[in-house]
């Protein structure tokens, strides 16, 4: 199996350090909910893997198959197969939608393919986008909406999705920020989510990294293992359970019982 490997890792943020020895392994059809209270990590360790510029990688290694991803820039591990949705994605006025998943996903289908060579046809793209819009239940106008633009919670979050429907990664990190998003919306994310992640590519399902509170985003994505991180390191794995418990409870059992990271 394809794997996505984390050990020891390190990052600092404007020099000051925020994750402090990281490990974890996701197998592709695996699903990671990694949870804990605000300010643990989470985002700075989805921002490490996806090599935003902010965060420095002062130790530790990431690897996608054997291969070093911290020798990638972060188009590179996007072709590598690695996607993450960011929490505040920027605008792109003037570039709809569709063209800007259009160059995505010629980008990461083709790695080896030149700036300036051809698109994915425009004709199988629109087909394809169609289908994927049909499934997920979505205005095939959005698509011809300029990226981010106006969008609305809700809106950024199904861009994200048809996104992620679209460029197909073997591992993806969703960064589930709880706001802006009512319940339906949310409702609707989760189902979307999980039907993309059981559709299979080659056989084989998407590795997926979910940072959540939201139970009823795991409600619907079983998580096969459950990270806490707190002080920017995972303090406990479990399964599905410790979800449950998680969303339940919060987080004071886990401070009381790990009381140098909290
Ligand atoms: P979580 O996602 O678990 O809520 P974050 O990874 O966002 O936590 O943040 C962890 C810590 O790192 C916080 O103290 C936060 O202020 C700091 N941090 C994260 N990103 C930045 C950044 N871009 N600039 C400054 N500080 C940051
Ligand atoms: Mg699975
Ligand atoms: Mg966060």
């Amino acid at each position: 199996t394809e794997t996505l490997v984390i050990k020891d890792l390190h990052v600092s943020v404007e020099g000051k350090p925020i994750l402090n020895g990281v490990n974890l392994t996701i197998n592709r059809g695996e699903t990671h909910a990694l949870m804990g209270p605000n300010g643990s990590g989470k985002s700075t360790l989805g921002n490490a893997i996806m090599g935003h510029p902010s965060y420095e990688v002062t130790g530790g290694t990431i690897e996608i198959n054997g291969e070093d991803v911290l020798d990638m820039d972060a188009s590179e591990r996007a072709r590598a197969g690695i996607f993450m949705a960011f929490q505040r994605p920027m605008a792109i006025p003037g570039v709809k939608l569709a063209d800007f998943l259009r160059h995505a996903a010629t980008n990461v289908r083709n790695p080896d393919r030149k700036e300036g060579e051809d698109l994915i046809p425009m004709r199988e793209f629109r087909k394809e986008l169609k289908e994927k819009m049909g499934q997920l239940k979505m205005d095939t106008e959005f698509a011809r909406r300029y990226v981010n633009d106006g969008f609305s919670g809700g809106e950024m979050k199904r861009a994200e999705i048809l996104q992620l429907a679209m460029l197909r990664p073997k591992f993806a990190i969703l960064d589930e920020t709880d706001s802006g998003l009512d319940v339906d919306a949310v409702k609707l994310a989760s189902q979307s989510i999980a039907a993309i992640a059981q559709e299979t590519e080659g056989g084989t399902e998407m590795g997926i990294l979910i940072i959540t509170h939201h139970d009823k985003l795991l409600e619907q994505n079983t998580p096969d293992f459950t990270h806490v991180m707190l002080g920017g390191r995972l303090v406990e794995t479990g399964g599905e359970e410790l979800a449950r418990e998680l969303y339940t409870n919060g987080y004071d059992r886990i401070r009381a019982d790990h009381p140098v990271e909290a």
